[in-house]
């Protein structure tokens, strides 16, 4: 396959088949935590860097034996909303292949352009990137195209967090020492305020990136910026677990649930399909420890 990859199990989405419409690595970014490796064009021009056709006829090969996906994602090696074919290519899925959900993983740094948001607004999830509040941390962190500012990735955000009627997840990459400070974690807070059921997820590095000595957030500072973003609602993606070990799963599991936790909710910040979080939901109720209510929400047991 040549635009498609997987599909991989992912720590948020299920199985998900890959869509990567970029030549490497072609990115409006060049983020020092890219697993990617350097960007080699950095760019904000929108353009068809792949024939459209030819990624709907493989899409379209490789679905027709109807494979088993939670997602079809839109990621890979670059920004895939630099591609001005996204719009026909989820159009295609919705109207040839409506059973699978629709992810797109987004930098956000072109959410501020109307035409971006329309073409992506059919997918079922979208999770755009704000890993920086302020122009240091932009600079130090994701190291942009000189057109990139804060501003417009905040404006892009709230635009699209107004006209989407899907699942918009916030992704948080922290980076101690350089976007974890009291006052950029505040200023994301205030922003994330503003914005209707806004979730977010502490992510933080698990492979290597593009720069050598980037530093990893331990768990305890996750959960430190957990609650100081309080009330927001956070998900820390806990990839400090070993998946193998059901009793330290479980044990975070029973930490994560608070009064309105969904399986869904759960199964994202887990990566683990809702098949497999229903299960340990199942043993931890089994054990007396928390309850279910309102069928597919749980809460921990007085
Ligand atoms: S936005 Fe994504 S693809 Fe682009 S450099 Fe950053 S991590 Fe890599």
């Amino acid at each position: 396959m040549k635009y498609l990859f997987g599909p991989v199990n992912s720590r948020r989405l299920g199985i998900s088949l890959g869509i990567d419409l970029l030549p490497y690595k072609t990115c409006s970014l060049d983020c020092i935590y890219c697993e990617c490796g350097s960007t080699t064009l950095l760019t904000t021009e929108r353009r068809e860097y792949v024939n459209t056709v030819d990624v709907i006829n493989e899409l379209n090969e490789y679905l027709s034996s109807k494979p088993n996906l939670d997602y079809i994602t839109f990621s890979g090696s670059g920004e895939p909303t630099l591609h001005s074919g996204i719009g026909k290519i989820i159009s295609f899925l919705k109207s040839y292949y409506p059973e699978y959900r629709i992810c797109v993983l987004t930098n956000s740094t072109l959410l501020h352009l109307k035409e971006v948001r329309d073409e992506i607004i059919s997918a079922d999830v979208i999770v755009p990137s704000l890993d920086a509040m302020t122009d240091d941390s932009l600079h130090k962190i994701l190291r942009p195209h000189d057109s990139v500012t804060v501003d417009n990735i905040l404006r892009g955000i709230t635009s699209l967090s107004r006209e989407f009627p899907g699942k918009i997840i916030i992704e948080y990459f922290v980076i101690p020492g350089i976007n974890d400070s009291d006052e950029e974690i505040d200023l994301l807070k205030n922003y994330l305020l503003t914005i209707d059921s806004a979730v977010v997820q502490l992510n933080y590095l698990s492979r290597p990136g593009a720069e050598k000595n980037v530093p990893k957030a331990s768990y305890d500072q996750l959960k430190y910026i957990s609650g100081r973003l309080s009330p927001v609602n956070v998900q820390i993606i806990d990839t400090a677990l070993d998946n193998s070990n059901d009793k330290e799963i479980e044990k975070a599991v029973l930490d994560k649930i608070s009064t309105y936790t969904t399986t869904e909710d759960l199964s994202l910040s887990f990566g683990l399909r809702q098949s497999d979080m229903i299960k340990i939901l199942k043993r931890l109720e089994d054990s007396g420890l928390i309850e279910s209510f309102n069928s597919g929400r749980w809460r921990r047991k007085a």
